[in-house]
């Protein structure tokens, strides 16, 4: 059976490839992937499925394959399928040069930066593979497309959690979830961490209000950019004041003025993302958050308002399923090509699901890369070099694909079958 897998992998090689330039070359912001999952629900149809739900939590999509052979478990095999406000500058001949007029606090250049592309092909090639052996299949196989991965606008609901909320795996429930994040790392080559494998995270907006008035007399009015200017200074002191030992990071990517060159304006807005390793920090490093923003502002005569948005827990591997995945891994991608990577502060809300149904989160290098004696990712000489995910150059590449197909696939029949599982009292 697992050569019968991975022939059939092979043979998707070609169209998970065409799918992934396709997707790339048409990327669709959070909560807008209305395309994406046509394309996506369309292929689940075409393959027979029991069922293919539709429109789960904005562009959702559950397939249902339910096995040929007697079963009590179900595994979910997870992929996100949205885009980022990203220019595209990786090079290649299926650059996207979309841009999305209409969203909110666009318009956006948008690119897969994120790579969900191929996380999108990868699990449709999967549902390919798994389709085509259903008869020798003990169980049921869930293929769940999320959206909104990268967080929808604010003043919208969506993701992992509306899925759930939505009752996306709620019939039948999963005894493990699955899923992979392309990354920069050697091609072929499968991270994982035991612990908590990405970060806590939430959003954080921040609303310094001053007073209008005329650029040529502040003493006029109340300005907040000082006051958001010494925020922003002010953040670097967080770090110093939780465990230097527990990573935690405060990013304002965005700040938003309603000033002109001659007008001091109302309010000065901060957006950003808190991110800890450890989730019990969240809570400290949000208060102290709020407490340096507000009393700031105060000190300039502004006030701040602080909000924390969209809050995403830790993807957790526990021991035991990574014990229980470890040689299923190794036999997809070698023994050589798993190894046991460094915590990072991305976020994923994956979590909402590895968290609740147990399983496993694991990364896929794509990169021209190879480890150094540290284990340490570096750039393979005469190489595309290694570039971060969200970065406008960020690459994956296609060779990459069938791996994520075999991974996918391997994972799901060896739940399936009983040899990848963990007792339920160990789970947690
Ligand atoms: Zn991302
Ligand atoms: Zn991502």
């Amino acid at each position: 059976m697992r050569g019968a897998l991975d022939r059939a992998a092979e043979a998707t090689a070609g169209q998970v490839v065409a799918w992934r330039h396709h997707l790339h070359r048409n990327p669709e912001l959070s909560n807008r992937e209305e395309k994406t999952a046509a394309l996506v629900a369309g292929h689940l149809r075409s393959l027979g499925l029991d069922e293919v739900r539709t429109g789960i939590a904005g562009h959702g999509v559950v397939g249902v394959l339910r096995g040929g052979r007697p079963g009590a478990r179900t595994v979910a095999l997870r992929a996100d399928i949205d885009a980022l406000p990203v220019k595209d500058l990786c090079g290649a001949d299926f650059a996207s040069e979309t841009v999305d007029a209409d969203y909110p606090g666009g318009p956006f250049p948008v690119s897969h930066a994120c790579g969900h592309d191929c996380h999108t092909a990868m699990l449709m090639g999967a549902a390919s593979v798994l389709a085509g052996v259903r008869e020798r299949l003990p169980g049921t196989v869930l293929f769940v497309f999320q959206p909104a991965e990268e967080g929808p606008p604010v003043d919208e609901d969506g993701g992992a959690r509306a899925m759930l909320a939505a009752g996306a795996c709620a019939d039948p429930v999963p005894s493990m979830v699955f899923g992979l994040h392309v990354t920069p790392y050697p091609k072929g080559y499968v991270g994982y961490r035991i612990g908590n494998q990405y970060a806590a995270s939430t959003l954080v907006r921040i609303v310094v209000t001053g007073h209008q008035t005329h650029g040529s007399t502040p003493w006029q009015g109340i300005d907040p950019m000082p006051a958001a200017g010494g925020i922003l200074t002010g953040i670097g002191q967080i770090y110093r004041q939780v465990s230097a030992f527990d990573p935690v990071t405060v990013s304002i990517g965005h700040v938003e003025d309603v000033g002109r060159f001659n007008i001091i304006g109302q309010t000065v807005t901060l957006w950003g993302t808190v991110r800890c390793a450890v989730e019990s920090d969240m809570a400290e490093v949000q208060r102290r958050l709020a407490v340096l923003a507000e009393h700031t502002a105060a000190a300039y005569g502004a006030t701040a308002a602080v909000d924390f948005l969209q809050p995403v827990p830790p993807v957790h591997n526990s021991a035991a399923w990574v014990a229980a995945g470890l040689p299923t891994l190794r036999r997809v991608v070698g023994e050589e090509r798993v190894v046991e990577t460094g915590g990072t502060l991305g976020y994923d809300d994956v979590s909402e699901f590895v968290n609740r149904f147990g399983g496993l989160y694991v990364m896929l290098g794509v990169q021209d890369a190879t480890l150094d004696a540290a284990g340490r990712p570096v750039p393979v000489p005469g190489g595309r070099g290694l570039v971060t995910n969200h970065n406008p150059r960020f690459y994956a590449d296609d060779d990459t694909l069938v791996t994520g197909v075999r991974l996918h696939a391997h994972m799901a029949y060896a739940h399936l079958t009983g040899a990848l599982t963990v007792g339920s009292a160990e789970v947690a």
